[in-house]
């Protein structure tokens, strides 16, 4: 096997060619997937080319009819299966997503949970698609709406999370009795393999869900043929902005039924009448989880002027404890960036707050570890005139901007194409209220900095796309709506 220093418990989890219609298959060339730990190499994995991507839309296509013809319950118990699977290899996949991902071995083992936990909730969901009556206004007719299966769906994913965004997407999918075809990320396509590896094993027919690994340039033209193809309804991406703009150019001719979760650039408001200490503790969770590579971590920190002092020291002494190295290392908190272009970004952020006259209290530079890594970084005295304040950075770089009154920090706060998690801290029932309601975002922690789980229903407002992911109301998405006028009664 082209492994890296991986051993595996079921090294059969570890594979390398795209899988279309039961089959994998190689493709007429491949590309790299390297630790951005250390930059060696794990895999050359097959680069599928657009005929393979539409191969996978026709499989895709012939499997649709017989699995949207199944019972929920006949669906449920193949996810069902899946989730326990998952669940199983817990320790294998976490081995696989750190080692082509970066992120801290624990916190790869919480991404497998959490990426379980959408396939046993919409396992549990595919039981409980129900539909409406309405009263008629007709003596004669009866009004009646039924939800169907919206057809073959496709999911294009990033690498920040390579097994949540795969199941948030295609566990719903499969459940509503839809066929879908992913196309993950360039940088992380062997956490998908093994995840669609255990698919197949829980019973998953032919077709219902196929893999196109491509290299960037591939990723593109394929994003392309998604995009044009009539047969595919709906397209559910998650990833940048700019991205989710082109695929959204790219279906209008199509019509395409899109659900988006895009960039955000997430405030973190500190009120005077916040628990300090439960503010700094969510302040870390939310900015450095990730390396700061997660698209609701806080970009912007607002606290108020009689707790700001207190509030960055305290956050000083926790960054300070950020133990930086490899993901694969157990204690490890934080591991490298995704790749150089990703250290760039948080370097140019950093330098321009500092041109700006940001104080570095700790940080601000490439770790000394070499690589991707780079430390935990934390900047107070922001202006809302640095990069920093409007730009998603990506990055384990905190930064405080100080605040004086409510109406001034939501107005800070909204300022922003962005819309999708923002937090705050306030023991105030008044407060949160006002609060909560005024801000312009699809998610809102408050007085905590971790809400996202497969209860809730994840997603932005703005720029930060369309559509929510996870909850009762995920399920959406993949259904369409038919209603019935039946007279002659
Ligand atoms: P990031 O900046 O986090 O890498 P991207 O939006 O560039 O996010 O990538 C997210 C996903 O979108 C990846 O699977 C990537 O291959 C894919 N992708 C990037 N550009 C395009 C494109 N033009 N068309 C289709 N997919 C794309």
């Amino acid at each position: 096997l082209p492994v890296t220093g991986l051993s595996l418990n079921d090294p059969t989890l570890f594979k390398t060619q795209i899988f279309i219609n039961d089959e994998w298959h190689t493709s007429d060339n491949v590309f790299e997937v390297r630790n951005p730990a250390n930059g060696k190499l794990l895999a050359n994995v097959a680069n599928a080319n657009v005929q393979q991507a539409q191969s996978a839309i026709d499989a895709a296509a012939v499997a649709f009819p017989a699995w949207a013809a199944k019972t929920g319950k006949q669906r449920a118990e193949v996810l069902r299966k899946w989730f326990d699977l998952i669940l199983q290899h817990t320790d294998d996949l976490a081995h696989i997503l750190t080692a082509e991902q970066g992120k801290p071995i624990a916190e790869a083992r919480g991404e497998v949970v959490y990426a379980a936990s959408f396939v046993e909730w919409f396992a549990e969901e595919a039981k409980r698609v129900t539909g409406d009556v309405m009263s008629s206004t007709w003596t004669d007719k009866r009004m009646v709406v039924i939800k169907q299966p919206i057809g073959v769906c496709a999911a294009i994913t990033p690498w920040n999370f390579p097994l949540g965004m795969i199941t948030r997407k295609v566990a719903p999918a499969i459940a509503a009795g839809c066929s879908i075809v992913i196309k993950p990320a360039e940088q992380t396509p062997l956490s998908a393999l093994a995840l669609v590896e255990l698919a197949r094993r829980a019973g998953l027919p032919a077709g219902v869900l196929s893999v196109v690994t491509a290299d960037s340039q591939n990723s593109i033209e394929i994003g392309k043929l998604l995009c044009a193809s009539k047969t595919v309804r709906h397209i559910s991406f998650t990833g940048s902005t700019p991205v989710g703009r082109i695929l959204m150019q790219q279906s209008a001719p199509t019509v395409k039924k899109m659900a988006l979760e895009l960039g955000g650039h997430a405030p973190f408001i500190v009120f005077d009448d916040a628990d300090l200490d439960a503010a700094v503790e969510g302040a870390v969770q939310s900015k450095y989880r990730n390396a700061g590579q997660t698209c609701v971590c806080t970009n912007r920190f607002y606290v108020h002027s009689s707790l700001y002092d207190a509030f960055v020291s305290k956050l000083a002494a926790k960054v300070q404890a950020i133990q930086v190295g490899d993901g694969m290392t157990e204690g490890v908190l934080q591991g490298p960036m995704i790749d150089g272009q990703a250290v760039e970004k948080v370097a140019q952020h950093v330098q321009d707050a500092i041109s700006k006259g940001a104080k570095l209290v700790i940080g601000g530079k490439s770790h000394a570890l070499g690589g991707y890594f780079y430390e935990p970084t934390l900047l107070s005295n922001v202006s809302n005139d640095m990069q920093i304040m409007s730009e998603e950075t990506f990055g384990p770089v905190a930064a405080v901007m100080k605040f004086e009154t409510e109406a001034e920090v939501i107005a800070a706060a909204n300022n922003t194409d962005f819309g999708l998690a923002s937090y705050f801290f306030s023991r105030d029932i008044g407060r949160i209220w006002r609060v909560a309601e005024k801000l312009e975002y699809g998610m809102v922690g408050i007085n905590t900095g971790l809400i996202s789980n497969e209860v809730a229903p994840f997603g932005g407002v703005k720029q930060s796309g369309l559509g929510r992911e996870g909850s009762s109301y995920g399920m959406d998405e993949y259904l369409e709506m038919k209603y019935l006028c039946m007279g002659g009664i």
